[in-house]
């Protein structure tokens, strides 16, 4: 019979892994996401590094949306009363740094050959303590931090809460949360482009998955060093001890061993180069406390 060959297998012709994708779709879509990618680029004074900010989003939305986040923060959680001597002691550390941004900004735009933005000079700045067993704090956009009680042993002097804090300043500074809202518009947009072009769930989710390893984590990470560098510079230059980084580290990786990691533990590879790039960057960190901090002359 002639239709033997083909009642002997009845499966469809299989058109290659992504054959039922249709292409005309798919390239629309990588050329807005291509679109979005190239007119939303700065180049970040702090590192200069090009970094991808929708260049919609302005300081006053910015400062928004990062106090919305934290009036909520503060209603749920218990913030320890302003007038005590462990909130005002965290709130003169975040003075003296916030103090030196402009000068430490300055600086490491110049080492660039970039201009000073000075965009954090629109933040509102402000820092509580909150009780909590928790080793963390953060720093919202436009400057809204927290401290938590926890924290306070783990760093055990002023010098390792100022590199936290300063760790966690640099996130605002360099405005991390405008340039991962930026990444999650492309993942939308990548999302859209998986399903309009026809793909299945299975090859969206092998897409996606490419594309967390190849660029999301990464860039997580890349933020963590940031964050890292620009903060050891300015404790720094606000006259504390960027060597107690080092040993400040290394406690903080005992002290989240084994429990869900605190903000600035979380996306970096490994404590150990961690460890090792702050190593790196104390004799920088010493010569900008040299040059900035009135006391150390
Ligand atoms: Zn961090």
């Amino acid at each position: 019979m002639a239709n033997d060959r083909y009642s002997r297998s009845p499966q469809p012709r299989r058109r290659g892994l992504f054959g039922n994708v249709r292409w005309g779709i798919l390239l629309l879509f990588i050329g807005y996401g291509a679109w979005y990618w190239f007119s939303n680029r700065s180049v970040d004074p702090y590192t200069g590094e090009s970094v991808l900010i929708d260049s919609g989003l302005d300081a006053s939305q910015e400062k928004a949306l990062g106090l919305q986040a934290y009036q909520q923060i503060l209603a749920q959680e218990r913030p320890v009363d302003p007038s005590t001597p462990v909130a005002r002691d965290v709130r003169d550390i975040a003075q003296r740094l916030i103090a030196k941004v402009d000068v430490v900004e300055t600086a490491l735009a110049q080492e660039h050959g970039q201009q000073a933005q000075h965009f954090s000079r629109d933040f509102d700045w402000e820092v509580n303590v909150i009780e909590s067993e928790q080793a963390n704090a953060f720093c919202l956009p436009g400057g809204k931090m927290a401290v938590y009680t926890g924290l306070i042993p783990v760093a055990r002097s002023r010098d390792a809460m100022a590199v936290v804090m300063g760790h966690e300043i640099t996130h605002a500074l360099l405005r991390h949360g405008a340039q991962r809202m930026a990444q999650q518009k492309l993942t939308q947009i990548g999302q859209m482009a998986g399903a309009a072009s026809g793909m299945d769930p299975q090859q969206q989710q092998m897409v996606m998955a490419a594309m967390g390893y190849g660029y999301l984590l990464p860039y997580a990470r890349t933020h963590e060093t940031q964050a890292d560098e620009v903060g050891l510079m300015l404790a720094a230059a606000a006259c504390f001890d960027p060597r107690e980084a080092v040993p400040l580290w290394e406690r903080m990786g005992q002290a989240s061993g084994g429990r869900s990691q605190p903000e600035f533990a979380s996306t970096h590879p490994n404590p150990g180069t961690r460890i090792q790039n702050l190593q790196a960057l104390i004799p920088k960190a010493m010569e900008y406390r040299q040059r900035f901090c009135e006391s150390a002359r």
